[in-house]
């Protein structure tokens, strides 16, 4: 299927296009087809963009056997249109899929792991990597290596080529869609990467801003690599922060002293007497948790800490 405008351009924001229908659905929204689009449909791991078709708001972009399909929430009719894009939305995309690329590159050529399925979630991104699971030294290594190359800023370019030059090509990821035809299109990471791709890209790796890697989760064969990027990382710190700001307030302990435990970060006294025996209906139900008592460790004694906070106002136990 030839290439629409956004993957032509991934910074064109609007185009006038021509609507070539605009049908009813059954759920009372409406599917629109176009001449030409800069809203990408969904597919090769990147979500469907969102935007506006003469001001209907788009909700979904499927490509479907008579071409791009919009799915928009209210009626309109075929002729010229203007289709704008909901670019916040499609540049954290390119952030989080140039991000994979990079990552993906990294990982296979400094830590043998090659990438065997990704994942660019609403919230968090996933990368499925082949081999031992990675440790926190390999983890860090990783982040390390990406935020490196984001300083260094490297030029991401897209091309087509034909059957004959792409098996030239030391492409890294040949996977393309069943009964492919025609030319080819590649996204490359100069100097680091070059892979088959249909989705929108950074301008380069300096646009992704920072990098994190959240956690590794082990799978049977590989890991899962849990990581944002650009803004995101930026939001879930401020999520964070607003965490460490409610958890200081509810401690009355400051954020370096809140892993600590059970007693030396909670200023409140050790409920003595302590529970002497089961928890029983007469108990507050708070208590309940406190019985049998578990081996003093930071996390018990934080969630302790935590548990008796939200007891305060409950009568001296037994
Ligand atoms: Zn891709």
């Amino acid at each position: 299927m030839s290439l629409v405008a956004c993957q032509r351009d991934a910074r064109l924001r609007a185009l006038d296009c021509v609507a070539l229908s605009w049908s009813p659905l059954d759920d009372g929204r409406y599917a629109v087809i176009l001449d030409d689009t800069v809203l990408y449909p969904e597919g090769g791991g990147q979500p469907a963009d969102h935007g506006r078709i003469n001001g209907v708001a788009v909700v979904d972009v499927q490509r479907g056997q008579s071409g791009v399909v919009h799915t928009v929430l209210g009626p309109g009719a075929p002729g010229p249109v203007r289709v704008e894009l909901d670019w916040a939305r499609r540049f954290d995309h390119m952030q989080q899929h140039s991000a994979q690329h990079l990552l993906t590159a990294l990982a296979a050529d400094h830590l043998d792991r090659p990438t065997v399925a990704f994942h660019l979630g609403e919230e968090t991104c996933t990368i499925d990597l082949l081999g031992p699971p990675l440790d926190e030294a390999a983890r860090a290594r990783l982040e390390d290596l990406a935020n490196a190359e984001i300083r260094s800023a490297r030029p991401l370019r897209v091309r087509e080529v034909d059957a004959q030059t792409y098996d030239r090509l030391p492409v890294r990821s040949r996977g393309l869609p069943e009964g492919h035809t025609g030319p080819i299109r590649l996204v490359e990471i100069e100097g680091l990467d070059l892979n088959t791709c249909g989705g929108t890209h950074v301008a380069h790796t300096g646009e992704l801003q920072v990098v994190a890697l959240l956690r590794v989760e082990a799978l049977k064969g590989g890991s899962r690599l849990h990581y944002l990027a650009g803004d995101r990382v930026r939001r879930r710190l401020a999520e964070a922060l607003q965490r460490e700001a409610a958890l200081t307030a509810l401690l009355t302990a400051p954020p370096d002293t809140h892993a600590d435990g059970w007693p030396a970060c909670w200023p409140m006294p050790r409920p003595t007497p302590r529970p002497a025996r089961p928890p029983s209906e007469s108990w507050p139900r708070c208590w309940a948790p406190l019985w049998p008592p578990a081996p003093a460790g930071p996390a018990t004694c934080t969630a302790r800490a935590l548990i008796w906070a939200s007891c305060r106002p409950s009568p001296t136990p037994p």
